[in-house]
């Protein structure tokens, strides 16, 4: 079935099965991403999607002991010129061993002793005795540089972020947006964050989830998001995306993003549908403003 999607018209709703009034489009450009839109609605209503290709995510970093160390320590290891320190038999449980000669630097943990001190209820008057933990000093425990040791080499450090970072960065800079690359963390693929500073977090360096939260980024300049998985919001965001993906010629996502926008309503097609229809004018008004920012080739006028 085609619909005809009218862009520079709002607001956009068609009601269920209805075609809405058909007038000309503002531009060329316009017509364009429109095309794209009712390409990419006609391939979720005939269920006619390219082939799915596998998702990923960004492995853990390789456990160091100095992950779980206190701030303070870490500042000790790194201004002696390291990022990795361990002890003597740490070495040893990765097959390396300390160069002769090599000196130990020292880091602290604090010596605890438990106390027994007595607190005074300000409002009951009561006093009632409390078991508190107290540090009465500081061990200094012999710790050596990586730099400082021998035998099999570590795996190679992770790099979180992509080898090649995926088009429309500067989407994300224009708008204030940071980007951050981190390792999955078992519960989302990516989020997009506004409250503290506007940031995206990636698990991910699947394109889709990259496309999805800067929707939700871009979204968010023009409407005021609400926390939460809010149904609206989400389908915004990846119907903004399954059409980035178009445009950029990516296929493989195309599945997912159907998926991800019927589980919204209740795994129902026509109601998903029906929910894309109410929200076009969002998804449009997201792909101007990216147009209006950075260069999408599909989108030139030739
Ligand atoms: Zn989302």
């Amino acid at each position: 079935m085609q619909h005809n999607v009218i862009m520079g018209q709002r607001p956009l709703f068609q009601p269920k099965g209805g075609m809405g009034a058909i007038t000309a489009p503002v531009n060329m450009v316009n017509e364009k991403v429109t095309k794209k839109l009712n390409e990419i609605i006609e391939m979720f209503e005939t269920g006619n999607l390219p082939p799915a290709v596998a998702r990923t995510i960004i492995a853990k970093d390789l456990p160091r002991p100095s992950n779980s160390w206190s701030i303070g320590n870490k500042m000790l290891m790194s201004l002696q010129g390291t990022e990795d320190a361990r002890g003597f038999k740490q070495w040893q449980e990765v097959n390396r061993w300390v160069k002769k000669g090599a000196k130990a630097i020292y880091i602290l943990a604090p010596k605890k002793r438990t106390i027994t001190v007595t607190v005074l209820d300000s409002e009951t008057g009561e006093k009632n005795k409390e078991k508190r933990q107290i540090i009465t000093g500081f061990y200094q425990i012999p710790v050596f540089r990586y730099e400082d040791t021998d035998g099999e080499p570590l795996p190679a450090r992770q790099e979180y972020k992509p080898p090649k970072l995926p088009p429309l960065q500067d989407v994300a800079k224009h708008f204030g947006v940071d980007v951050i690359y981190a390792p999955f963390d078992g519960r989302s693929y990516g989020f997009y964050s506004w409250t503290g500073g506007k940031k995206i977090v990636l698990h991910t360096h699947d394109i889709r989830t990259w496309f999805h939260e800067l929707g939700h980024a871009v979204h968010n300049t023009f409407y005021t998001l609400r926390n939460g998985q809010v149904p609206e919001q989400e389908i915004v965001a990846e119907l903004f995306a399954a059409t980035m993906c178009e445009l950029h010629g990516i296929h493989g996502f195309h599945q997912y993003s159907w998926d991800y926008i019927k589980s919204y309503t209740g795994n129902d097609p026509a109601a998903a549908v029906q929910t894309i229809f109410q929200i076009l004018s969002d998804v449009e008004e997201c792909i101007l403003r990216v147009m209006a920012v950075a260069d999408i080739p599909a989108l030139k006028i030739s």
